[in-house]
């Protein structure tokens, strides 16, 4: 009777609604976006009860769209954009300020502080992450002491706080559960990875009385029931896009990897029960695990410009018409003829952690163009993952045999290549493009025994392209030793000097 899961996929930009069926094919899809609110410059909010409306339209249209009995969904699983951050009154339910969106930067003098007072070594060990404003407990320390009357209210236990998964939860269920995940609460900057509890000395230092947290359970658990169309069907996953991605690509093992090739790249490896503590710049955090399992970890590197630097292409030098086009450019030529970018918009990330590092195109001949300049700028989303995936070798010792990829920048055949070729490794797509709804579904159905276990779910994950190296180690030297160059001259022209 139970013939479906249905996945909430709630992003920076859109709500989606997906349903599953046995066989992990998506038999209905909805989508809908909402406002992005930037009040100041590097200021990003959403509205929390926008967020709401769209998530639970997307939800119902699913369902009416598939022309399904709610009665036959077995459970409903909830994957979400990390960090951002909502505090809401409990009593009226309503937001006390709009939620702050990861990408926003209003903290980042507060970040500086508290990096200049020595907290960073407390703060990685116990929580896996480097002090930044992207995480959520400097908005929500920003929220209290920014909103009139905020701080008072909360300490009088009328506030909670929650990522967008919590939010979600407690307004689908009509107020009466206040849950997160592991995942999620690994991204507040305030939950001890390690314990698996929310840390008392960091809520004391960002002034967060402990009544505003959400309770916390691994990522596939029986949360409760919220109705859909009248129907009672229990909420039995939440995990972060990224660990969900990393679950719904079938990296269930210690050594196995995804990188999501979007705007931005993030790679996550999962660690089994070890966590380990970065040397190269990496952050640790908790995987997705089942209710009864034993913790598991990843480590996690981010590539700051990847498919934006296609983007980039298109927009600003305006060399290409849509970012499928790049390819056909890039396969015109043998090689990069010598030509290197370094797409360091915003500075250089995890292995290099060079924020003043700016963008370079080195290496131009008069015979160097158009071709030579898409073929690289692709090439630059491969090396700087290939960079990551060495950080990661360094520090964890194992043997990266092969890559799960997915994103939009994945449906690029040169990418994956060459991605395959420098890096060494086998690059594997999925089948399925869904692969951060599909971790959500996949967790949810294993909590209720609508998926067998996971060998059940390796199996649905059968299928889709690889990618194998298919040059020798002489070259892909030769073409690192250029990379490493073009870096450093990146580093050189940074934006002080
Ligand atoms: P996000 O979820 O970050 O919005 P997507 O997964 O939708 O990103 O991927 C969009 C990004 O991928 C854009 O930056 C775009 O330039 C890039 N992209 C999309 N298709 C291709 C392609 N065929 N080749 C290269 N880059 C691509």
């Amino acid at each position: 009777m139970k013939k479906y899961i249905l996945t909430l996929d709630e992003g920076t930009t859109s709500a989606r609604a997906i349903i599953f069926d046995k066989s992990a094919t998506p038999i209905s899809t909805t989508q809908y976006e909402f406002t992005q609110i930037y009040p100041q410059p590097s200021f990003v909010e959403h509205d929390p009860l926008e967020i709401y409306t769209r998530q639970y339209t997307a939800l119902t249209e699913a369902v009416i769209k598939a022309e399904i009995d709610p009665k036959e969904i077995a459970a409903i699983g909830i994957t979400n954009q990390r960090e951002t951050t909502v505090v809401w009154n409990k009593i009226t339910g309503e937001p006390v300020y709009n939620a702050i969106v990861w990408q926003c930067r209003r903290t980042t003098e507060f970040c500086e502080a508290l990096k200049k007072a020595g907290y960073d070594e407390y703060i990685s060990k116990t929580t896996g992450l480097k002090i930044d404003a992207y995480f959520s407990a400097t908005k929500i320390h920003w929220i209290l002491n920014n909103v009139e009357g905020a701080k008072e209210k909360a300490l009088k236990g009328e506030l909670l706080f929650g990522t967008i998964d919590t939010w979600l939860l407690w307004k689908l269920s009509g107020g009466k559960i206040h849950a997160t995940d592991y995942t999620n609460a690994a991204r507040t900057m305030l939950f001890d990875i390690h314990k698996l509890c929310w840390d008392k000395k960091l809520l004391e230092l960002f002034g967060i009385p402990e009544s505003m947290l959400p309770e916390v359970f691994p990522s596939g658990n029986n949360f409760g029931n919220v109705s859909v169309l009248g129907e009672e069907i229990p909420v039995c996953s939440i995990a972060g896009d990224q660990q969900s991605a990393l679950f719904g690509q079938g990296c269930f093992k210690s050594g196995e990897i995804k990188n999501t090739y979007g705007t931005g790249c993030f790679l996550l490896m999962n660690t089994g029960e070890e966590a380990f503590d970065s040397k190269n710049g990496l952050l640790s955090t908790l995987a997705c695990t089942l209710s009864g399992e034993k913790p598991q970890y990843a480590l996690e590197g981010s590539v700051f410009v990847g498919g934006a630097v296609i983007q980039w292409l298109r927009d600003e030098l305006g060399l290409i018409k849509s970012a499928p086009e790049s390819e056909k450019f890039a396969t015109s030529i043998e090689d990069n003829k010598g030509v290197y970018i370094v797409p360091a918009f915003a500075g250089l990330g995890a292995p290099y952690w060079d924020m003043r590092a700016r963008g370079t195109i080195c290496g131009l001949t008069r015979g160097s163009g158009k071709k030579e300049i898409i073929r690289s700028a692709l090439e630059a989303i491969a090396y700087q993952s290939a960079d990551l995936l060495s950080a990661m070798k360094a520090d964890t010792g194992i043997d990266l045999k092969s890559l799960k990829a997915d994103g939009g920048a994945s449906k690029n055949r040169f990418l994956m290549q060459f991605q395959a070729d420098i890096a060494d490794i086998e690059v594997a797509c999925p089948a399925s493009p869904e692969a951060t709804a599909l971790g959500a579904a996949f967790l949810a159905g294993l909590t209720v025994g609508f998926f067998k276990d996971r060998s059940a779910i390796k199996e649905l994950l059968s299928g889709g392209e690889r990618y194998f190296s298919q040059i020798d180690a002489s070259k892909r030297d030769k073409l690192l030793s250029g990379w490493q160059k073009a870096v450093k001259a990146a580093q050189i022209f940074n934006s002080q000097e």
